[in-house]
């Protein structure tokens, strides 16, 4: 299955678990920093993603939306 996921910069505090997490390594962490002043996290390696939402379970800012198959 196909997956796809966004992250709210805004919301993201930099903790890293959605990258330790993510098992396919989709999401990585960046030195871009939110209007809070955390780093955040972005996904990158999207092809990989399967929709698990593995990441979002463990996002403890509920800052992960995942979108699987053809949702929108
Ligand atoms: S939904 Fe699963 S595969 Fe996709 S980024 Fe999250 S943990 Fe990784
Ligand atoms: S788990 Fe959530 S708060 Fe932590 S780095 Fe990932 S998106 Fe940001």
């Amino acid at each position: 299955m196909k997956g796809r996921v966004t992250i709210d910069r805004e919301l993201c505090k930099g903790c890293g678990y959605c990258v330790e997490a993510c098992p396919l390594k989709v999401i990585v962490m960046t030195r871009q920093f939110n209007k809070a002043g955390y780093f955040i996290a972005v996904p990158e390696n999207m092809n990989n993603c399967t929709g698990c939402a593995i990441c979002a379970n463990m996002c403890p800012e509920v800052a992960i939306t995942v979108y699987r198959g053809d949702e929108e």
